[in-house]
């Protein structure tokens, strides 16, 4: 898997992530926040979701202009 870093400060770190492909608009970013990390989920009309990546962990963040507006549901795992 090849990441690039393509945006960082210092709340989140973005990670784009191409998976088994070099075709770029296959590719989703990641979001890096408090050492969890969540895939691209959607975009809303005011900001853009992300989901844990931890399996099974639903988990969430909403970003707006990188900057954590929501947290929502609980993380059960380690980090
Ligand atoms: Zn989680």
């Amino acid at each position: 898997m090849e990441y690039c870093f393509t945006k960082k400060n210092y709340l989140v770190s973005f990670i784009t992530s191409i998976f088994g492909t070099t075709e770029q608009k296959n590719a989703h970013p990641i979001a890096i926040y408090e050492n969890y990390s969540y895939w691209w989920k959607r975009d809303n009309k005011k900001s853009t979701q992300f989901v844990c990546s931890h399996e099974s962990c639903y988990a969430s963040i909403h970003l707006k202009d990188d900057i954590v507006l929501k947290e929502s549901g609980k993380h059960y795992h380690d980090k």
